[in-house]
């Protein structure tokens, strides 16, 4: 089964289709701060708990929810530039603050 964007709205899957139209697909960063960044942007909600959704392994993003010029091309392919995070989203911001990220411990 392909991966598919973590992203609320987000169809894309990373199909051999979406990446011949150009679409790429990025994991959530391991570092600590970046990745509750990237959470936070990411602004989904798990139904159940009603609490912020946290990405599980396999999750990731698509390139839409990056602006152009966050990529760089490095040995022929396309990645993030180190500390980008993602920025284009289909729905208002709203829980993005720092105190609705969960506590750790
Ligand atoms: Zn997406």
């Amino acid at each position: 089964m392909p991966k598919a964007c973590s992203a609320i709205n987000c169809p894309n899957r990373d199909t051999r289709e979406n990446r011949a139209k150009g679409l790429s697909f990025h994991s959530f960063p391991k570092a600590h701060e970046l990745r509750k960044k990237w959470i936070l942007a990411v602004n989904r909600i798990e139904p159940s708990s009603r609490k912020l959704w946290i990405p599980g392994s396999g999750a990731c993003l698509c390139s839409e929810h990056f602006s152009q010029e966050e990529f760089e091309i490095y040995g022929g392919q396309k990645r993030l530039k180190a500390g980008v995070i993602p920025s284009v989203f289909s729905f208002k911001v709203s829980w993005q603050r720092e105190e609705n990220y969960p506590k750790r411990g």
